[in-house]
Order: C-alpha cells, then sequence, then structure tokens
C-alpha cells in the first residue's frame, strides 16, 4: 500500500464497502435499491453500494426472507 502527501492510505485503487461505518473492503456491489430492502445504512445518493463479504451475506439472507414473504402473496 502507498501513502500519500498527507500520511493516509492511498485507497484510490481500492474498493471500499459502502456500508456507513463500515470501511472493509468490498467484495461485490448491489443496486441501492437492494441495499435498502436490506435496512443497509449508506450514502442514499448512490446507485450502486459496494459491500464487504459481511454486508452482502446479510443482504442475501435479508433479501432472501423478503423474497419469501413476497412469494407468500402480500
Ligand atoms: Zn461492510
Amino acid at each position: 500500500m502507498t501513502w500519500d502527501m498527507e500520511g493516509k492510505p492511498d485507497v484510490s485503487g481500492m474498493e471500499m464497502c459502502d456500508v456507513t461505518g463500515c470501511g472493509k473492503p468490498a467484495e461485490r456491489s448491489v443496486s441501492s435499491k437492494l441495499a435498502a430492502k436490506a435496512d443497509l445504512k449508506f450514502d442514499e445518493s448512490l446507485r450502486r453500494v459496494r459491500v464487504c463479504r459481511e454486508h452482502y451475506r446479510k443482504l442475501k439472507k435479508e433479501t432472501k426472507e423478503l423474497r419469501q414473504l413476497e412469494s407468500l402473496g402480500r
């Protein structure tokens, strides 16, 4: 990892999780619509939300449950 003039890590080439307060390396990106369904906190101006492994797992779990609810007809 290279460091810039201010002594902060250079993360320009690095994708970070967009979930508020997370900051882990992102593994996937999902639509903001989907992320909102999973009750994740993120910048609402984003169209694509990058998520780390942990948050992606949560997302998958939450949306699976949502899909099951939807398939029940309500
Ligand atoms: Zn995360």
